[in-house]
């Protein structure tokens, strides 16, 4: 830690990193920060913090920052610097141009759950309203949006249904396809301090992570699953809970739908998915699957404690959940169990999902999507979008847009001719890098607005410089729905902030936008949009934060626990969710699944924590192989490897570790240098294109040293 100076004043603000939203005070001299305190009155942290938001906010002021807008006229020309006016309608006439010649819907963008909810509401506005066409996503398509699908279809809202401190009401915990040791690290230590106290643990995860054994925490299942297999594990779990009577029919009947309820139970039952029947495909044995069921629904892995007094289980699941081609099913599996089991709607059970980035739920809830508007409300409901005609001024398409990847899929075909990337590195955090960038290219006009000249910015024609959370004000909103306020403690470098750039693109496109600062920006989403009604900056400012929905039918501060008397979309719905194997198959030619995932120190693709001193901790990805594989092959821990899919190769270097299974490898995504996606391919789920980055077929092999 480098002493800074003694501070003169401080800022209360929210952590740029993950979903968790740790409220910290930035500790200031003159415009310069000096130390990130946790902020002891944050809701979601109450004073803890991790190595991310305590240390890694340097990048900030990193020398790699660009701070002046830049053009040129191929990717292949040198950058020119030039002034905003000049960028900015640039941009613009491109954007026009475009449209004119290859028609409205030729052009579009990506906004990023790192920016506020500000910000990605004037995104989708200035596409819908200003590009006129519904072709904006989010990065949550890549990360979460099998969420937003499976928690509306089953419980009719896109977010988790408790507050992080519900956890200390759990008796049983069950992880799935999540890491929060490494990931979530401050929530992860609240989870462990319920472990301590007596909470059962159940982990599903195909590799051993910390906490299925870790001082005084030892999981009493691990479910160690083969990558690409939930669903098969999750209808397996039902099986047991269905056929043993364990069902909690009282709450079932009176809060669930009865149709669909009964179809599942008909479904689940079937003698196909028993674990026994699923033991061969998941890798898990049977009587871990039936334990682990039982403790569930009971308390108790032998099922002896009866269901005479229920136990508080809770579900916490993050991307190892999602990111699958049957990501969308996995999400509804666990919302059966939890319905069927009458963990829903009180403290200390529910479906929470852990949101990778801060601002995921939020930029889902700002209407981010090509086929929803702010609130979840779809793009062809013609009242809704009749709303957003009357304050907007413009008439809006009804068709929905095109997610990310029908963007590159359209560019390769010739339709798609121009982007507008706001915060997101979509060339390295993308699956199949090849692909991404033969869109890219193929692309006319590729416009990026980010902190530094990322992986993306290669293939862009314009730079807009970003500001990062230290030089913005606005809200994010965390994986629990709390919406907090980041706040600027010093100018934006660029002279602009992300919000007030949009705003000046949307100004140079000829649309009318005049926002004085983010408060009006909210102001105007509370207004139309349900889930936001009665948000605002007087209140949040007040009651430090609040949980939507906070209405005058909630709390002031919101709603800590969702569906309490009833389910948001009234009668809990159960969907059948039949287990497909994926179409990523090992072969001869590709023998190991290949699985990916984060690590504590660094942060998603790393541009912000890699140019921090966090780096030190952990400077390059590695590949976990087993010992078994190693041997195999003649590899040994350290040694260079090279890794090939269908999809592409890089080379990194070896772990041998027993953390994976055999014939399961693994590795981070945080480097560009070893550029893990290079490897992933374009499977994704069925129902929302989500990636499946967590299964990939590929071979090992040892290397020179590059
Ligand atoms: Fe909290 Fe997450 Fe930031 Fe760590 S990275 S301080 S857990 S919000």
């Amino acid at each position: 830690v480098i002493w800074l100076g003694q501070p003169e004043h401080s800022v209360i603000t929210t952590c740029a990193y993950c979903g968790v939203g740790c409220g910290f005070k930035a500790e200031m001299k003159g415009t310069q920060v000096v130390r990130m305190v946790p902020w002891k009155d944050g809701k979601a942290n109450e004073g803890h913090s991790c190595v991310k938001g305590r240390f890694a906010w340097g990048y900030a002021t990193h020398q790699d920052r660009i701070t002046k807008p830049m053009i040129r006229a191929s990717i292949q020309d040198p950058w020119q610097e030039v002034s905003w006016e000049v960028a900015l309608n640039h941009a613009a006439s491109e954007f026009r141009r475009i449209q004119a010649k290859h028609g409205k819907d030729s052009i579009g963008g990506i906004t990023s759950s790192r920016c506020t909810n500000e910000e990605t509401y004037l995104v989708q506005k200035l596409i819908r309203a200003a590009f006129g066409n519904n072709n904006v996503d989010t990065c949550a398509r890549v990360c979460h949006s099998p969420t937003g699908y499976g928690l509306g279809q089953t419980l009719g809202t896109s977010a988790g249904t408790q507050t992080f401190k519900s956890v200390e009401k759990a008796d049983v915990i069950m992880v799935i396809g999540a890491n929060p040791s490494e990931a979530h690290p401050v929530f992860a230590s609240r989870m462990k301090r319920r472990l301590r106290e007596g909470a059962k643990l159940i982990v599903v995860d195909p590799r051993r992570i910390d906490l299925v054994k870790s001082p005084h925490i030892q999981a009493a299942h691990h479910l160690q699953l083969k990558p690409g297999t939930n669903v098969a594990v999750i209808t397996a779990l039902a099986h047991v809970i269905v056929t043993e009577g364990l069902v909690n029919e009282a709450y079932v009947a009176e809060r669930c739908d009865p149709k669909s309820f009964n179809q599942w139970r008909e479904f689940v039952a079937r003698p196909e998915n028993s674990p026994e029947a699923l033991e061969a495909a998941s890798g898990v044995p049977a009587a871990e699957l039936r334990g682990a069921a039982r403790l569930y629904a009971t308390g108790a892995s032998d099922g002896t404690a009866a269901v005479t007094r229920r136990p508080n289980a809770a579900i916490y699941y993050g991307l190892g959940v999602t990111e699958h081609s049957q990501g969308s099913t996995m999400v509804m599996g666990i919302a059966n169990l939890a319905m069927a089991t009458g963990n829903v709607g009180r403290e200390g059970v529910g479906v929470n999902p852990l949101r990778g980035q801060n601002n995921v739920q939020g930029s889902c809830d700002m209407g981010s999507f090509p086929h929803e508007l702010p609130g979840y409300r779809h793009i062809s409901d013609s009242t809704v979008r009749g709303q957003f005609e009357a304050a907007w001024g413009v008439t809006l398409n009804p068709e929905p847009g095109l997610r990310i990847p029908n963007m590159f899929d359209a560019a390769l075909s010739g339709s798609f001719k121009a982007l507008y990337c706001e915060g997101e590195d979509i060339v390295q955090s993308d699956p199949n890098t090849k692909h991404v960038a033969a869109a890219m290219m193929a692309m006319e006009c590729v416009v990026v607005q980010d902190i530094f000249l990322n992986e993306t910015a290669k293939y862009a024609h314009v730079f807009l410089p970003g500001s990062s959370f230290l030089e913005k004000d606005g809200t994010f909103t965390n994986a629990e729905r709390r919406i907090s306020r980041v706040r600027k403690v010093m100018p934006p470098l660029a002279g602009y902030a992300d919000w007030e750039v949009t705003q000046k693109l949307a100004q140079a496109l000829g649309y009318p936008m005049d926002y004085k600062n983010p408060e009006e920006i909210m102001a105007e989403i509370a207004a139309l949009t349900p889930t936001f009604a009665g948000v605002s900056y007087e209140k949040i400012e007040r009651l430090g934060s609040v949980q939507w929905p906070c209405n005058e039918h909630t709390e002031e501060a919101g709603t800590p626990i969702m569906h309490v008397d009833k389910f948001v979309r009234g009668k809990g719905r159960f969907i059948i969710t039949q287990y497909v194997p994926t179409d990523e198959k090992v072969t001869r030619k590709f023998p190991l699944l290949l699985t990916t995932g984060r690590i504590l120190s660094q942060y998603n693709v790393g541009a912000q924590t890699r140019r921090t001193p966090n780096n030190q901790w952990h400077s390059e990805d590695r590949l976990e192989i087993h010992p078994h594989d190693a041997e195999e092959r003649g590899i040994k821990d350290d040694d260079w490897v090279g890794i090939a899919s269908r999809a592409g190769d890089t080379v990194l270097r070896a772990t041998v570790t027993e953390r994976v299974q055999p014939g399961v490898v693994y590795t981070t995504f945080h480097f560009p240098e070893s550029g893990a996606n290079v490897i992933t391919t374009d499977n994704s789920d069925w129902a929302t294109n989500c990636p499946e980055y967590k299964v990939t077929a590929v071979q090992v092999m040892p290397v020179q040293q590059p």
